[in-house]
């Protein structure tokens, strides 16, 4: 981001609030939890990164709508949204997950996506806003199959980098998920909504109780996002090199723990429970095989290639099908200085496209 560009804004969304106390137990409310976590999160924010413009979506016990808090997001420009949450299941359920847009149909998303939503019952005018959404029906969720996620690859690598700040203090994490959460849905910017910890697990309870607790939580996800920023900001130049010395540390934060020098791998766009299952054909004609396709979109619709949204991006357009989604791909050729001027010209439409190495055929991973 050059200093032309505008500011690097982070929205942070502390779950429920007033009438809407989220999950109960034991006179512990998730309402509490979140606002206490998102405001040490914005203050650490702030003193390590003096730049970034911090903004809550509430900073006080007050009820605030789904659909508010994505407009709030939108009408400031957000770089980022962080929304915190706390889970509830059966008892022996612990640990962290963080969502990020799409459609799942696994039971147990859908319960996630099903609780977070239906505060919008509490809205007087819910059937407006949401446009007639049903958040306790099953079939009201079918719509999200049709949304186009422009920023996924970016939710998905904070998403990411969140869960693996989480198993560093030892947390169980139960990884990066999908869910259709209309909070997510409506925000047009990367967004994410990570749930904390189970308030009905005895053990998880024990730190989502006390403000050291919540402290350590708003770390992971301090240390999360200087990770992510330091990747956002970076020129391309500055960004190769971190990539080769692994053990430089964050020019940007006064945080001295060692992790924050842990450069991460690249995020593949993959659901994490689910195989990936690409069939393709090899048809490089390098000795080695050696091809580059630019990957502009991963969605969960099957949009078809000749698409005239496509029309103007490198050809061919090939759609790959990995887990319960598409990637989008286009371009493919052996030369990597001319895969990335292609990638700079498809990046004016897909911020987030990236550029991928086949051989023979044969998906290998993100180049940087
Ligand atoms: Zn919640």
């Amino acid at each position: 981001m050059s200093a032309a560009q505008s500011k690097f804004v982070v929205v942070i969304d502390a779950g429920h609030g007033g009438k809407d106390p989220g999950a109960v137990r034991n006179g512990l409310k998730e309402k509490d939890i979140t606002l206490s976590v998102a405001l040490k999160l914005g203050e650490m924010i702030k003193a390590n990164h003096p730049k970034v413009k911090v903004l809550y979506t509430r900073d006080k016990d007050v009820f605030v709508g789904l659909q508010a808090r994505s407009d709030f997001a939108n009408r400031h420009k957000a770089s980022l949204f962080i929304s915190v949450h706390v889970n509830s299941a059966s008892p022996s359920a612990r640990g962290t997950e963080t969502y990020v847009l799409g459609l799942n149909k696994q039971a147990s998303n859908l319960a996630v996506a099903m609780r977070e939503n239906e505060v919008m019952l509490l809205e007087d005018d819910y059937k407006t806003t949401y446009r007639g959404f049903n958040p306790k029906s099953t079939e009201s969720y079918i719509m999200f199959d049709l949304m186009q996620d422009a920023y996924i690859n970016s939710s998905i690598e904070f998403a990411n980098l969140v869960e693996r700040q989480y198993s560093r203090l030892g947390k169980p994490s139960r990884g990066v998920r999908q869910a259709a959460l209309w909070v997510l849905s409506q925000s047009a910017m990367p967004s994410v909504l990570t749930e904390i910890g189970f308030i009905s697990n005895n053990s998880d309870q024990s730190y989502l109780k006390s403000p050291e607790g919540h402290r350590e939580i708003a770390r992971a996800l301090s240390k999360a996002f200087s990770q992510y920023y330091k990747r956002q900001t970076a020129t391309p130049k500055e960004s190769n090199r971190s990539e080769e010395s692994k053990s430089e540390g964050s020019a940007d934060s006064t945080d001295t723990d060692d992790s924050m020098a842990d450069s991460s791998e690249p995020t593949e766009p993959k659901e994490p429970h689910h195989e990936a299952t690409r069939v393709e054909q090899p048809n490089s004609t390098s000795p080695e095989g050696r091809s580059y396709r630019i990957q502009f979109m991963a969605l969960s619709k099957a949009i078809d290639t000749k698409d005239k949204r496509f029309a103007k991006l490198g050809k061919p357009i090939r759609r790959i099908k990995d887990g319960e989604r598409y990637l989008y791909t286009c371009g493919d050729t052996e030369s990597l200085a001319e895969a990335r001027k292609l990638r700079k010209q498809i990046a004016k439409q897909y911020k987030d496209c990236f550029i991928v190495e086949y051989r023979s055929g044969k998906r290998i991973g993100r180049v940087q």
